[in-house]
C-alpha cells in the first residue's frame, strides 16, 4: 500500500507540475493579445445563460443529433464521473476509501457506473462517426480533413482506458470487501466483480492496486495531454462561450477597435502610427481571439458548412483557426520574450516564425499550420474567399467569431497594406464617386417609380426636410433596388403592395446612399464610416423613426450597424412587414399561382438576424402554392455566393458558390425560386441560367425571384403578370 501511496504521489506531482506549467504558459500567451471592449466582460448574467445553455445544455452540439447526443453521454458522464476521480485519488492513500457523508450510498454507486456506460457509449460512437466519415472515405468532403486524427484516436483510447480501468479496479474492490457500495447500485462494477471473482482474493488484490495505479496514472497522463492537444478545449470552451459576442458574433461587425476602444475615424490623424487598424499580425488579436484560437475542438462542423470549402476553395474556418493558434504558439516564445536580449536567444526557427506574415502566399494556399511551415500564415486566396456567410459561427459550439476574425485581416489588408482584389477596386471607386457599387450616381435612384401608376412621395419634393407624421414607413430603397433591373421589380412590387394595403410611405430618393455594407465586408472600414455617417446624418435630420428594406444586406446594416454610428430606428425587412399586412387583412392573396415554390434563405436575413418564419408564412398564405424546403434551410441554409462583397470579386477558384445552391434548388424541380434579396435573386438567376446552359437548355424553365412579386400576383384577382417588369 505504501508503494502504491509513493508511486501515486509521484505521477500526482509530475502532471500537475507538467499541465500547471502549460496553463500558466497559455495564460500568458492568451494575454499578449490585445484587450476586448468592455461590454465583453460586464455582462455575467448573459454569461451565465450562455455557458448554462451551451455546456450544461450543450444546445449547440445538439444541432447534430448523433454526435450532439454522444457528445452530451461524454460531457454529463465526466461530470458524474467526478466522485470516482476523488475516490481513485483516495484509494492511493486508504484502501477502504469512501466519499464521507454519501460515499456509500447505492444511488451514488448507480451513477457513478451509469456515467462510465455513457460515456463508453459517447466513445464509441465517436469512433463510428469518425470512420464511417473521416478522410479515407470522404476525403476533402470529410468534416475531419485537416484534423488532428491520431490524437483524436489517442484521447478515445485512453478515455477507454481509463473507464476500463476503474471498473477492474472497482470490481476487484468489491470482491475484496473495500468498495464503497456493497449494498449495491454500481450494477455496472459488481458485473465485473463476478468475472473477476473465479481469480481468487490474492490475484483480485493484485489487480486492485494495479488498476487503481493505471486508472489514477491514465487520468494523468490524459490531463496533461489535454494541455498540449485540441482537447484543451475542456479548459477553454467554457470561458470562450462566457466571453462571447452576445448574443452571437453574427449581425453587425464590431468597429475596429485599438486596445478595446472604438477608433475614431474623424480624428485618425491623432492615433499613433504603429497603431493596427485591423489585424496584422497574431498579437494584435484580442486574448479573446487568442481563446478562440485555444477553444477549437476541430470538430470540422464549420468546414463542413462552408459555402468556400464546399466550393473547393482554400478556406475553411477550421484550418484557418487551426493555422492562427498554431502560429500563435509557435510565435509565443518571441511574444513571451519580454525582452530584445532575450528574444536574440532565441533558435533560428523561433525568428522565422515570428517574422511570418500573418497574410501572403503560402506553399500549400490553405491556412497554414504546421511544423516547418513557410509563407504567410493565411494565404489571401483564403481571406478573399469568404462571403460572410456565418455558417461557422453559427455551427460552432464553442463560440469561436471566425468573421470577425476575418473582416479584421481584411480591415488590414485594405487599410494598411492596400492589398484587396483588384477588381473590387472598381467597386469601391463607385462607392466614393458615386454613392453606389455600380456607379450609377443619385440621379438613378428614382428612375423605378415612373411607370408605377401612382405616385411615391419622396423625401423633399414637397420642400419638407423631415418624414411627415402620416408617413409610417421610410422605403429605404437600396442601391439594387434602384439600379439592378431585377432587384427593381421587387422594388416597384413592394411599393405597390404598401400602396394597396395603404401603407403611407417615402423614400429619400437621391438623398439615399449605399448603406456601406459591401465596402464594409471588403475591409475599407473608412469608406463604410463616411457611407454611414452620411446616410445617419440624412435619416436623422429627417427623423426617420420606421425604415422598411427590401435588401438583407441593408436591413442588416441599418438596423445592427448604424446604432454603432448614433443612427437608432426601427427596421423592418420587408417580408416581415408584408407578413403582417397579410396577417392584418390588409392584403389578402386570392389568385391560386399554380407554383411549386422552394425558398432560398438570405445569409443576412435568416442566419445573422434569424427571420426565418416571415418568407415562409408569405409563402404559405399563397393559393396554388406547393412548398418544398431545400435540404440546406434556415439556420442550416447554403449562401448565394454575393455576400462579403464577394459579389465584386471574380470566382476564379474552385466551382461556383452560386451554381452550387442552384443545383440544390433545381433539383426539387420547382417553378419558382423564391428569395428575400436582391443580390440572392441575381445570384440565383445567373446561376439556374448557367446550369441551363450547361444542361444545353434541356433543364426545366424556373423563375427566380423575389417574394413580394409572388404575393402581388396573388392579391390581384385576375391573372396577371408582375406589376412592374424591370
Ligand atoms: S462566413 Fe461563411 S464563407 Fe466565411 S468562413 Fe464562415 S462559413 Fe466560410
Ligand atoms: S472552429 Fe468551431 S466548429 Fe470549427 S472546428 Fe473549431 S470548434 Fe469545430
Amino acid at each position: 500500500m505504501l508503494a502504491r501511496t509513493i508511486i501515486g504521489v509521484l505521477l500526482i506531482v509530475a502532471a500537475a507540475v507538467i499541465a500547471g506549467r502549460r496553463l500558466w504558459y497559455l495564460y500568458r500567451l492568451a494575454m499578449t493579445g490585445q484587450p476586448v471592449s468592455p461590454d465583453r466582460t460586464a455582462n455575467w448574467g448573459a454569461a451565465a445563460r450562455s455557458v448554462g445553455a451551451e455546456v450544461f445544455g450543450q444546445v449547440r452540439l445538439l444541432q447534430w443529433t448523433v454526435p450532439g447526443v454522444a457528445h452530451v453521454l461524454t460531457f454529463w458522464g465526466f461530470v458524474l464521473l467526478i466522485p470516482t476521480v476523488v475516490e481513485g485519488f483516495g484509494a492511493l492513500f486508504d484502501q477502504d476509501f469512501h466519499i464521507p457523508l454519501i460515499g456509500k450510498q447505492p444511488w451514488l454507486g448507480f451513477i457513478e457506473d451509469l456515467a462510465v456506460v455513457g460515456v463508453l457509449l459517447g466513445i464509441v460512437t465517436f469512433a463510428v462517426i469518425r470512420l464511417l466519415t473521416g478522410p479515407r472515405r470522404e476525403g476533402r468532403r470529410s468534416r475531419f480533413f485537416g484534423s488532428h486524427l491520431s490524437t483524436a484516436w489517442l484521447v478515445l483510447f485512453m478515455i477507454s482506458m481509463v473507464l476500463v480501468s476503474l471498473l477492474l479496479y472497482r470490481g476487484a474492490q468489491y470482491n475484496l470487501g473495500v468498495f464503497p457500495f456493497m449494498d449495491g447500485g454500481a450494477f455496472a462494477s459488481e458485473w465485473v466483480a463476478g468475472l473477476l471473482e473465479p481469480l481468487g482474493e490474492e490475484t483480485n488484490e493484485i489487480l486492485e492496486h494495479v488498476f487503481v495505479l493505471l486508472a489514477v496514472g491514465i487520468l494523468l497522463g490524459f490531463l496533461v495531454l489535454v494541455v498540449y492537444s485540441k482537447h484543451l478545449h475542456i479548459f477553454t470552451s467554457e470561458p470562450n462561450v462566457a466571453f462571447k459576442r452576445q448574443p452571437i458574433a453574427l449581425g453587425a461587425l464590431e468597429p475596429i477597435r485599438i486596445a478595446g476602444k472604438d477608433v475614431d475615424f474623424e480624428n485618425i490623424d491623432e492615433l499613433d502610427e504603429d497603431a493596427a487598424l485591423g489585424i496584422g499580425k497574431i498579437e494584435d488579436f484580442t486574448w479573446k481571439g487568442m481563446l478562440d484560437f485555444m477553444a477549437c475542438t476541430e470538430c470540422g462542423r464549420c468546414q463542413s458548412q462552408c459555402p468556400a470549402w464546399n466550393t473547393d476553395k482554400p478556406l475553411s474556418p477550421k484550418l484557418l483557426i487551426m493555422g492562427l493558434r498554431d502560429h500563435a504558439f509557435a510565435k509565443g516564445p518571441y511574444l513571451l520574450a519580454g525582452s530584445d536580449e532575450k528574444r536574440a536567444a532565441l533558435t533560428d526557427e523561433q525568428k522565422a516564425e515570428a517574422e511570418r506574415p500573418l497574410v501572403g502566399a503560402n506553399e500549400n494556399g490553405y491556412a497554414h499550420h504546421g511544423d516547418g511551415a513557410v509563407g504567410g500564415v493565411i494565404d489571401p486566396d483564403v481571406l478573399w474567399s469568404c462571403t460572410s456567410c456565418g455558417a461557422c459561427v453559427q455551427q460552432c459550439p464553442v463560440d469561436i467569431e471566425h468573421v470577425d476574425h476575418i473582416m479584421n485581416m481584411r480591415r488590414y489588408q485594405v487599410l494598411i497594406e492596400s492589398e484587396f482584389p483588384s477588381e473590387a477596386g472598381v467597386m469601391l471607386r463607385n462607392l466614393e464617386h458615386a454613392g453606389d457599387p455600380w456607379g450609377s450616381g443619385g440621379s438613378a435612384r428614382t428612375g423605378w417609380m415612373n411607370d408605377l401608376g401612382f405616385d411615391v412621395r419622396v423625401l423633399g419634393d414637397d420642400g419638407g426636410t423631415t418624414v411627415p407624421d402620416d408617413v409610417e414607413y421610410l422605403f429605404w430603397v437600396g442601391c439594387a433596388g434602384a439600379v439592378d433591373d431585377k432587384a427593381k421589380r421587387t422594388t416597384k412590387a413592394v411599393a405597390t403592395l404598401l400602396h394597396e394595403a395603404g401603407v403611407q410611405f417615402m423614400v429619400l430618393g437621391d438623398g439615399e446612399t449605399c448603406t456601406g455594407d459591401p465596402a464594409r465586408r471588403l475591409g475599407n472600414e473608412f469608406l463604410f464610416q463616411m457611407l454611414g455617417q452620411q446616410n445617419v446624418e440624412v435619416l436623422n435630420e429627417a427623423g426617420a423613426r420606421k425604415i422598411v428594406a427590401t435588401c438583407a444586406h441593408c436591413f442588416n446594416t441599418l438596423a445592427n450597424e448604424y446604432p454603432q454610428l448614433g443612427g437608432h430606428y426601427e427596421v423592418v425587412h420587408h417580408t416581415q412587414l408584408l407578413n403582417q399586412l397579410v396577417t392584418d387583412g390588409r392584403l389578402t392573396p386570392v389568385q391560386p399561382l399554380d407554383s411549386k415554390v422552394t425558398y432560398h434563405d438570405p445569409c443576412y436575413l435568416g442566419r445573422h438576424n434569424r427571420v426565418f418564419s416571415p418568407p415562409r408564412e408569405i409563402l404559405a398564405s399563397l393559393p396554388g402554392t406547393r412548398f418544398e424546403e431545400m435540404p440546406r434551410n434556415a439556420e442550416r441554409s447554403f449562401c448565394c455566393g454575393a455576400g462579403g462583397a464577394r459579389m465584386w470579386m471574380e470566382e476564379n477558384l474552385g466551382t461556383r458558390v452560386n451554381e452550387n445552391r442552384s443545383a440544390e434548388a433545381l433539383a426539387l424541380e420547382p417553378d419558382v425560386v423564391a428569395a428575400a434579396c436582391p443580390f440572392c435573386i441575381i445570384m440565383l438567376s445567373d446561376g439556374t441560367t448557367s446550369l441551363n446552359d450547361q444542361r444545353d437548355g434541356q433543364a426545366r424553365p424556373v423563375e427566380v425571384t423575389d417574394i413580394s412579386e409572388l404575393l402581388l400576383r396573388s392579391i390581384r384577382t385576375t391573372p396577371s403578370a408582375p406589376a412592374a417588369s424591370g
